[in-house]
C-alpha cells in the first residue's frame, strides 16, 4: 500500500514531477513525458517506450544512451493518451524516424498506432515494435496475442543500442522484433498490489499459494498453485522456459530475476542462486545476467524469469553500454545538451478551427451537453462498481478511466457549446477530451467514437431520429476498426450492436426517438449483463479469460450505464 501521496488520483503525475526535478541534469519533461536532456552527435533514431506508470523503472527511469531517447508516462497502468504519445515522439525525432516500444495491451497498441499515424502524416517515419514475452498469456502458436511484462527491458536495450550505433530505422525495427521473437518470460505473483489511496488490493494471493503467470497491471496469476521452496520454484520457471527454447539457438541467454515492486533483493539473489545452475545444468552459457526491480506492478509481491536466446548480432546489442538512472552497463557518453526551443512540442497548442453550427445544430449540440451531464452522473454513482467489475480479470482501472473521461469532455462540450459550435464540432471537442484524459482501451475507444458520432450529425442539421441511428452506425464502425473486436469477443460491442439493431428496429417502426432509445437502451442493458456467460477474446482480460466467466464485461455494462442515463434527457426535449 503506498503511503506517501496528497491526492491520490494526481499521484501519477506528482511522482513524475519528482522524478523529472531529481534528474534534471540529464533528462526534460515535455508534454506527456520524458526525453533525454542531451543529444547524441550524430542524429539517429529515437527509441520512445511508455506505457502505464507503476511500473518504474520502466519506463522513465530507461531513458539516455544506449537506451531510450523519451518515455511516455500514461496514469498508473493507464495506457498514454494519443497526444501524450505524439509529443513525446515529435520532441525526440532527429529525422532519421521514430520506433515505439511498448507491451502488447490494447490501450497502447491503438494509442501509440495513432499517434505513429499523426507523426507519418507529417513526415516524420514512425514504427511500433510490441512486446510479447509473457508465456502464461497465450499459447506458442498465439505468441503475437501474448502481454508484455519483464522482456520489455531485453526489446528496450536492443533498440536502443541498434539506434545508438546509427542503424538506419529498418534495420533498428527488425532487430527489436528479432529480440522480441526470442525473449520470453514467466513470473508468479505471492500478493496483490494497491493503488495509492485505495484500500484494498486489486487482488490476493490465497494463502499458501501463488498466482503463476501473472500481469504486471495487477492482473492475478492465470492458475494458483501450491507455494513450493525456492528451489522448486527456480525448477518450475526454467523448465517452463526451456519448453519454448527456439530451434536454432546457439546455447548463450541473457538472463532478468525480476523483481515486481514488494520482494526484497536479497530473496531475488537466492532465487538466481537457484536457476543459474539449473540453466548451466541444461547446457547454456548465462551471459550479462540482470537481477533486480526492472518491470515493476506498484507494491506488487513476486518476481519473474526472463530469457533471451542470444545470437551475434543480439548478443552484441545486449552488451553495449548504457546509461540511464535505473539500468547502467559500461560507460558511455552523455552526448550534447540540446537546443530546448527547436523540439519543445505542446500537443495541445495545436490551434483550434472553430466550428460554427447552424440554430438548429447548436441547439442539438445544447442537449448533447445535457446528455454529457447525465453520462457523467451515473458514471461517478457507479465509479466503484466498474472498478470492481474490471479488476475481476482486468486491471481495475475502468471506473477511474470512464469518470475522468466523461469529466473532461463534458466540460469541453460546455465549452465549445458555449462559443456556438454545432454538434460536430462540440462531439469533436469532447471526444478529444475524452481520449486525453481518460487512458485505457477505453478512453480511445469512446475518444473516437464519439468524435464520429458527431461527425456523422454535422454542424447544420437537428437531429432526427434517422441520422441519430446514422450516428450511432458511425461510432460503432469506429470502435471496431480500432479495436477490431466482434460479437462474442466480450467487449462493449456486444451491447453496442444489439442497441443498434433495436434503435433500428423501433424507428423503422415509425417509434419517436425517445422511445426508440429507450427500447434500445432496455434492450443493451440486457445484452450487457448477458456478457457474464462470455469469455473475453479481447482486452487486458483475455489471459484471464476463465476468471471473467460469471460476471460481465465492464465496458458493456458502462456503455449501457451511459446510454441508460441518456433516456431521461431525450424524454425531456
Ligand atoms: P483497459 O483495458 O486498457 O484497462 P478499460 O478498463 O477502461 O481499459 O476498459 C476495458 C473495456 O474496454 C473492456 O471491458 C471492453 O469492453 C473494452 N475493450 C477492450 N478491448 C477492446 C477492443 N479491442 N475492442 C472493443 N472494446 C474493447
Ligand atoms: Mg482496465
Amino acid at each position: 500500500m503506498s503511503m506517501i501521496h496528497d491526492d491520490p488520483a494526481d499521484f501519477a503525475e506528482d511522482s513524475a514531477s519528482g522524478f523529472a526535478d531529481l534528474y534534471s541534469s540529464r533528462l526534460r519533461a515535455v508534454p506527456g513525458g520524458v526525453v533525454r536532456r542531451h543529444r547524441a552527435t550524430e542524429s539517429k533514431v529515437s527509441i520512445i517506450f511508455g506505457g502505464g506508470s507503476g511500473h518504474y523503472p520502466a519506463f522513465a527511469g530507461l531513458v539516455g544512451p544506449g537506451l531510450g531517447d523519451g518515455a511516455v508516462m500514461g496514469n498508473i497502468f493507464t495506457s498514454p493518451s494519443t497526444a501524450q504519445a505524439y509529443s513525446v515522439g515529435r520532441a525526440t525525432d532527429t529525422r532519421r524516424g521514430v520506433i515505439y516500444c511498448y507491451g502488447n495491451y490494447a490501450g497502447d497498441v491503438m494509442n501509440f498506432g495513432l499517434a505513429g499515424d499523426r507523426l507519418t502524416s507529417e513526415g516524420i517515419d514512425a514504427r511500433q515494435v510490441i512486446v510479447t514475452d509473457d508465456i502464461a498469456s497465450s499459447p506458442a502458436e498465439a505468441a503475437e496475442d501474448r502481454r508484455g511484462i519483464a522482456g520489455d527491458l531485453v526489446v528496450y536495450k536492443v533498440l536502443g543500442a541498434a539506434a545508438e550505433k546509427g542503424l538506419d530505422i529498418d534495420e533498428v525495427e527488425r532487430l527489436g522484433n528479432h529480440a522480441n521473437a526470442r525473449t520470453f518470460t514467466l513470473g508468479v505473483a505471492f500478493t496483490g498490489c494497491t493503488f495509492p489511496g485505495a484500500k484494498e488490493p486489486l487482488f490476493t494471493v490465497p494463502k499458501g499459494k501463488m498466482g503463476l503467470g501473472m500481469g504486471i497491471h495487477g492482473e492475478p496469476g492465470l492458475r494458483d498453485v501450491d507455494w513450493v521452496p525456492a528451489t522448486e520454484l527456480a525448477g518450475i520457471l526454467v523448465d517452463r522456459l526451456l519448453e519454448e527454447r527456439p530451434a536454432d539457438v546457439t546455447g548463450r541467454v541473457g538472463v532478468i530475476v525480476n523483481g515486481l515492486g514488494r520482494t526484497k533483493y536479497e530473496e531475488l539473489f537466492l532465487l538466481y542462486g537457484r536457476i543459474a545452475p539449473r540453466l548451466r545444468d541444461a547446457g547454456l552459457e548465462i551471459v550479462a545476467p540482470e537481477v533486480g526491480e526492472l518491470v515493476t506492478s506498484l507494491d506488487m509481491g513476486g518476481v519473474s524469469l526472463t530469457l533471451v536466446w542470444l545470437d551475434d548480432e543480439l548478443e552484441e546489442l545486449w552488451l553495449a553500454p548504457a546509461n540511464s538512472p535505473a539500468f547502467r552497463r559500461g560507460s558511455v557518453e552523455e552526448g550534447v545538451e540540446e537546443d530546448e526551443a527547436r523540439s519543445t512540442t505542446d500537443a495541445t497548442d495545436v490551434p483550434i478551427v472553430a466550428v460554427v453550427g447552424s440554430g438548429d445544430s447548436i441547439a442539438a449540440a445544447g442537449i448533447a451537453v445535457a446528455a454529457l451531464a447525465a453520462m457523467r452522473n451515473v458514471l461517478e454513482e457507479h465509479e466503484g462498481q466498474l472498478g470492481d467489475l474490471d479488476a475481476v480479470a482486468g486491471d481495475g482501472d475502468h471506473g477511474r478511466g470512464m469518470t475522468r473521461g466523461v469529466r473532461h469532455a463534458h466540460d469541453a462540450a460546455e465549452r465549445a457549446h458555449g462559443a456556438g459550435w454545432g454538434m460536430a464540432g462540440v462531439l469533436g471537442a469532447a471526444g478529444d477530451a475524452w481520449g486525453e484524459f481518460a487512458g485505457g482501451t477505453s478512453g480511445v475507444l469512446w475518444g473516437a467514437g464519439m468524435r464520429s458520432f458527431g461527425d456523422a450529425l454535422g454542424n447544420e442539421t437537428a437531429v432526427t431520429g434517422e441520422n441519430v441511428l446514422a450516428a450511432v452506425h458511425s461510432y460503432l464502425d469506429a470502435l471496431v476498426s480500432l479495436g477490431h473486436a466482434e460479437v462474442g469477443d466480450k467487449t462493449l460491442v456486444d451491447a453496442v450492436v444489439p442497441f443498434l439493431a433495436e434503435l433500428e428496429e423501433q424507428l423503422g417502426r415509425g417509434e419517436g426517438l425517445a422511445i426508440a432509445w429507450a427500447s434500445a437502451a432496455s434492450r443493451a442493458q440486457k445484452a450487457a449483463d448477458a456478457t457474464s456467460t462470455l469469455s473475453p477474446k479481447k482486452g487486458r482480460a483475455r489471459p484471464l479469460a476463465e476468471r471473467s466467466v460469471g460476471s460481465p464485461d465492464p465496458g458493456a455494462i458502462s456503455f449501457a450505464m451511459v446510454v441508460g442515463a441518456v433516456v431521461g434527457v431525450l424524454a425531456n426535449d
